[in-house]
């Protein structure tokens, strides 16, 4: 086979104004360079990276390729890692990132991740289950791999998914056994000089997560997590509002994001890129069914639920938002296809009862484009590669909207209101648990206009390190509010 080898004519477009660097091949990836001419500018709206991340996301490349696994300092790193000494090997640091959940929390996850690892100069490296990564998507660094390598001699610390908080090498716990303290002034240290330092230190950052594993958000924990050689970090969230508060990251983050409201919108355009497979069915679906349309609204379905039993209040709340906020035409009785909009209409669920609903009541010629729907795959599958192969093909497909509403709490929907830059229209959702009885009153109002198109933060730590107690985190900082969707969530806009 030829050389895949890297064309040297790609436009500014192509490379989203230089976020990604122009040293791949074109064929082994479609997505890469391809992804631009379905996101044609929306109106009005630069969004154009800053310089700065951009040198920072270089920089950030040749690390990864000087560390990365099959590197001698990657070899150092993994041996001194078996000898269970803490004393670093070389200059090398790495950020084990083990996500979990489905497809969009792993995302948002993986993306903080990132964020984490640039802000520490720490080599970012993907843990899977199987295959589920590599299956998806392609290696976003040049060079080098970003997948943790499998199997004891490329890493050896065994099923990384059994961590959890009763880990011992969790932040969490060697602060409460003193492993690690933080002294009067802030000091943070190791116990005894480095001599029973651990190897790696695990970062329990999941929901429920408790008082000392949330010390990671103070800057003097970050201090002294800065000494570990190997960190391993366990999410299913968007911690990045997180990132935001923690003092000692914010100039360099408000040099990388002038306007911090695009954090993810950045970050996940630079990092995701679908494989061939999964591009070709985006692309496929996007040109029989959506490219010919002057507007395309996506309305993304999400029902938390085992069952998907249809549930007329989801639906009742869906039309009630589209018919307030004029999202699609009204239906009159004077209604003639000459007066069809020049709309099409995406509809994502796992369901198919609710597109067929929404069929009914603007198909039939009202939308010229039609009422789509890619797939009705009856419920979340877990460890089944195709399936999630659906899902990510239609945040991509969602991506591509100029009109979303989405359902709050949806991960799914962030996604896809993230790498598309559109604010949605969210659907407030009753709470999960109070979701076992069917008849719910529809929210008023049905859904309201997010503040941008970042995601929100679930599992935000309330706990003021200086002030040393819990405080409002919606009020700390002007940029940093409390989600539409989540009242006790937080993020940027
Ligand atoms: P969240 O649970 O809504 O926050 O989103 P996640 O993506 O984390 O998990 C939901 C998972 O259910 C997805 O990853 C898919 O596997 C599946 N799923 C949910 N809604 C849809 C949908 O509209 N289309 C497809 N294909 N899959 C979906």
């Amino acid at each position: 086979a030829e050389a895949d080898t890297p064309p040297s004519d790609f436009t500014t477009d192509q490379l989203l104004d230089g976020l990604l660097t122009a040293q791949f091949g074109e064929r082994s990836c479609r997505s890469r360079y391809e992804f631009a001419s379905y996101h044609e500018k929306k109106k009005n709206a630069s969004h154009k990276p800053s310089p700065y991340l951009l040198a920072k996301l270089r920089r950030h490349e040749a690390l990864q390729k000087r560390c990365g696994p099959s590197t001698a300092p990657y070899r150092a790193a993994v041996r001194q890692l078996k000898s269970g000494k803490g004393a670093a090997a070389t200059d090398c640091r790495y950020l084990v990132s083990i996500s979990y959940r489905g497809l969009g929390n792993r995302m948002l996850a993986t993306t903080s991740a990132l964020l984490y690892a640039m802000l520490t100069d720490r080599v970012l490296l993907v843990h899977q289950s199987k295959h589920d990564v590599a299956a998806l998507f392609c290696e976003p660094f040049p060079g080098t791999t970003w997948l943790l390598p499998s199997g004891w001699r490329s890493f050896p610390l065994g099923n990384l998914r059994d961590y959890g908080s009763g880990s011992r090498e969790s932040l969490g716990n060697m602060l409460k056994t003193n492993v690690i303290s933080v002294g009067a002034g802030g000091n943070a240290s190791w116990s005894d000089g480095g001599d029973r330092r651990p190897p790696f230190v695990y970062l329990h950052l999941e929901g429920g997560y408790d008082f000392h594993d949330k010390l990671f958000y103070c800057d003097e924990h970050q201090r002294l997590l800065h000494g570990a050689p190997w960190l391993l970090m366990k999410t299913d969230s968007y911690l990045v509002p997180g990132l935001f508060l923690v003092p000692s990251f914010q100039d360099e983050l408000g040099r990388m994001f002038p306007e911090k409201d695009l954090t993810f919108y950045h970050l996940g355009r630079y990092l995701f890129h679908p494989v061939n497979d999964v591009w070709r069915a985006v692309t496929s679906y996007y040109r029989t069914n959506l490219a010919g349309a002057g507007e395309r609204v996506g309305i993304q379905i999400r029902v938390f639920r085992k069952k998907q039993t249809p549930l007329q209040h989801v639906l009742d709340q869906v039309l009630s938002c589209v018919r307030r906020e004029k999202l699609l035409p009204e239906s009159t009785s004077s209604f003639s296809k000459t007066n069809a909009s020049d709309q099409a209409v995406l509809v994502t669920s796992l369901s198919s009862w609710y597109y067929e609903r929404i069929r009914d009541e603007y198909g039939g010629g009202r939308v010229a484009g039609g009422v789509h729907q890619p797939s009705h795959e009856g419920q979340q599958k877990w460890g089944d590669t195709s399936h999630d192969k659906r899902a990510l093909s239609e945040m991509y497909l969602l991506s591509t909207c100029d009109v979303l509403v989405t359902t709050g709490f949806s991960t799914f929907g962030y996604v896809a209101q993230g790498l598309g830059g559109v604010r949605p229209w969210i659907m407030p959702t009753a709470p999960i648990w109070s979701e076992t009885k069917e008849d719910v009153p529809v929210p008023e109002p049905p859904c309201v206009r997010a503040m941008s198109v970042e995601p929100c933060f679930h599992s935000p730590s309330y706990y003021d390190c200086t002030a040393r107690k819990d405080v409002d985190v919606g009020k700390v900082l002007p940029y940093v509010r409390h989600c539409e969707d989540v009242s006790w969530g937080i993020k940027i806009a």
